[in-house]
């Protein structure tokens, strides 16, 4: 193998996310790659007026987005990621991280290991279902135990 050209980090802004920017900067360094970042927002359910009175405003999924996306903008600042190469999805992380690697032609997927959302433990973690559907290389950081 010759390298990596395209790595695709995906971060998730919890705790120890760092350790995950931090190893795919220094493959990006090492390989002299490109450096792409991607979050993924969970769609909120769909408003219903059946649901009688919603517990969040009807924006939420808007303020969401702009607060991420602020997120984003400031970290790729801080890696010197150009705009162009941030991605901001909505959905299934495990599906979107996916799907954006393969339409970007990412050759590597950096993501975080670990199992603490509870539900994931049965339904199996995000960095495991990447693995499993990715068509190119997956590093899995492991992460600091909370
Ligand atoms: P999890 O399996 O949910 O604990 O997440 C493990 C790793 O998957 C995180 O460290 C991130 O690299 C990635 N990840 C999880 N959720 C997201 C998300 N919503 N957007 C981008 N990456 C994510």
């Amino acid at each position: 193998m010759s390298g990596y050209r395209h790595i695709l980090l995906a971060v998730d802004f919890f705790e120890h996310d760092d350790v995950v920017i931090g190893r795919a900067c220094d493959l990006a360094a090492v390989y002299q790659a490109k450096l792409s970042l991607i979050h993924v927002v969970d769609n909120l359910p769909m408003l219903d007026a059946g649901y009688g009175d919603m517990p969040y405003p009807l924006d939420l999924n808007a303020e969401l987005m702009a607060i991420t996306q602020a997120k984003l903008t400031k970290l790729a600042a801080t890696l010197a990621v150009a705009q162009a190469d941030v991605w901001l999805e909505t959905g299934s992380a495990k599906l979107e991280i996916v799907r954006i690697a393969q339409e970007q032609h990412a050759d590597l997927i950096v993501v975080g290991s670990h199992g603490r959302h509870g539900l994931a433990l049965l339904l199996g973690s995000t960095a495991n279902s990447i693995l499993h559907h990715a068509q190119c290389y997956v590093l899995a950081v492991r992460l600091p135990a909370d």
